[in-house]
């Protein structure tokens, strides 16, 4: 099958773990239908594993989330596939015939209030300041804020408003690239993600599309909320609303902010290595609010448009998914502390706080918009926030020790991929990991 051929390039190694013949099926419950938990589940049923996934949600996919009320499909979670030379959601995407389009990354530069830097200089002035910023990582130590770092490049010149609001521009694309809050984020190891190559991808039929081919064949409990897992004995069981599950292993893929939030009884308690690095590490919040217009009144082939507020975070970065998809909508997005103040309003208070960004962008005669969409992720029981990141006081080798093994528990998802954390990639690879590991555990190892 084909995603099974692509799976299998993901985890081609020299070694095969095969369960031992004659041995009884191994059961594995994966808990969390996401990224990290599809491909674990995958990978292990394809090795002979009998596996069953407990997802929370009344559908799979998590933090992708592809609603189609409007009839045509809008993403709530994840939109892009990053980078996508290299990636493997690419090569999923095309052994399963789904369309993705090329954001080619073209911006156009609005200000709020009436005087605005050039184009020009916004872009290269955006990059120069980035590049000076990131030259002073090697003298700074110990670790600072990211905030921090950007005043100690600046120095202590005075500067004025429109100064201070690029800035804050630049702070606040770091703040919707890592989902933190830029005076937390940490300046040494909150960015040092790997990178692939290659342009970033849309999907305009949506990037549920991706977990649908994914979760083919598997066995999935949707509305199936887990409670506490219960590892005194050596198999271990997932309580859940809809009973207990037995397991020989146990695979939890829940969001870092499901773990911090503590809503699962674990019995015996996590170690408290875990639970320190639980704490430790951040969970931010990116969110989206889409609006939908009775025609498009903005330019047409520019993909996206930056705004540089008069408060930071005040939806710094806008897709015109016109130019993908031929709809006339608009997607903002909005992060950190700015999106976590939104989240308090009504829907009705959040949308206008978007319609006056859109009408100082392009003039009063901007239209009402005919719908509107919004997501809350740090409000969402089963996410409680957007992405993980690294915050002053934890390192990136956080991520690696938070995806260790603790007894018949194994952890899977983007919080525990030190190279790709934050990404829907992240989480398929930390799922592919994991899938090994148990194997391993389980396995009689021969050569290839
Ligand atoms: C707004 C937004 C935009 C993003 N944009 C991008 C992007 O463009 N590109 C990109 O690469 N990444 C993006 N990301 C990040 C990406 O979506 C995530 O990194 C990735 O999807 C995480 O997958 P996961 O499997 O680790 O976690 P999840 O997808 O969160 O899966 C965990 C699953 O566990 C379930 N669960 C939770 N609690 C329980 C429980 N008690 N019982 C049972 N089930 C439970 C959840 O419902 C969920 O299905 C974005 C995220 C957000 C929120």
């Amino acid at each position: 099958m084909l995603v099974g051929l692509c799976l299998s390039r993901w985890s081609a190694e020299e070694i095969v773990y095969a369960q031992p013949a004659g041995a009884a099926k191994k059961r594995i419950v994966v808990v969390g239908a996401g990224m990290a938990g599809l491909s674990a589940a995958r990978e292990l049923k394809a090795a002979g594993f009998d596996v069953v996934v407990i997802e929370g949600r009344d559908r799979i996919g998590g933090r992708i989330y592809t609603n189609r009320s409007w009839g045509t499909p809008i993403d709530l979670g994840a939109s892009w596939i990053h980078e996508s030379e290299g990636n493997p959601l690419t090569a999923i995407a095309r052994e399963n015939a789904i369309p993705t389009v090329v954001d080619d990354d073209s911006w156009r530069y609005f200000c709020a209030g009436s005087t605005c830097f050039d184009q020009k200089y916004i872009y290269s002035e955006t990059v120069k300041l980035e590049k000076k910023i990131w030259d002073r990582s090697a003298k700074i130590s110990p670790d600072i804020s990211y905030a921090e770092a950007v005043e100690q490049v600046v120095g202590s010149d005075s500067l004025s408003s429109g100064q201070r609001r690029f800035i804050d521009f630049v702070l606040s694309r770091v703040e919707m690239a890592f989902g933190a809050d830029a005076d937390k984020f940490s300046f040494l190891y909150g960015s040092n993600m790997d990178s692939l190559s290659g342009s970033d991808l849309l999907l305009p039929e949506g990037y549920d599309r991706i977990v649908l081919a994914l979760a083919k064949g598997l066995d999935i409990r949707l509305n199936t909320k887990a409670l506490g897992v219960d590892w005194r004995k050596s198999e271990p069981s997932v309580e859940t609303d809809k009973g207990s599950f037995q397991a020989d292993a146990v695979i939890l893929t829940l969001p870092l902010g499901v773990l911090k939030a503590r809503h699962l009884r674990f019995k015996p308690t996590l170690p408290d290595s875990k639970l320190n690095v639980i704490e430790r590490m951040g969970f931010g919040l990116l969110d989206k609010v889409i609006l939908s217009f009775p025609k498009v009144f903005w330019p047409k082939e520019v993909a996206k448009f930056g705004y540089l507020s008069k408060q930071r975070g005040e939806f710094p970065e806008l897709l015109n998914w016109y130019k993908f998809s031929g709809q006339p909508i608009l997607v903002g997005f909005t992060a950190a502390a700015f999106a976590r103040s939104l989240e308090n309003l009504s829907d009705k208070e959040i949308v206008s706080r978007q319609m006056q960004v859109l009408r100082g962008m392009f003039g009063s005669s901007v239209p009402e918009p005919s719908a509107f969409l919004l997501s809350r992720w740090a409000r969402d029981q089963f996410a409680l926030g957007s992405y993980s990141h690294i915050p002053v006081g934890a390192t990136d080798a956080d991520y690696y020790y938070l995806g260790q093994p603790v007894g018949p528990l194994f952890f899977a998802g983007e919080a525990t991929n030190r190279r790709f954390p934050g990404t829907v990639h992240g989480a398929f690879f930390s799922g592919i990991r994991v899938a090994k590991e148990v194997q391993v555990k389980f396995s009689a190892k021969r050569k290839a």
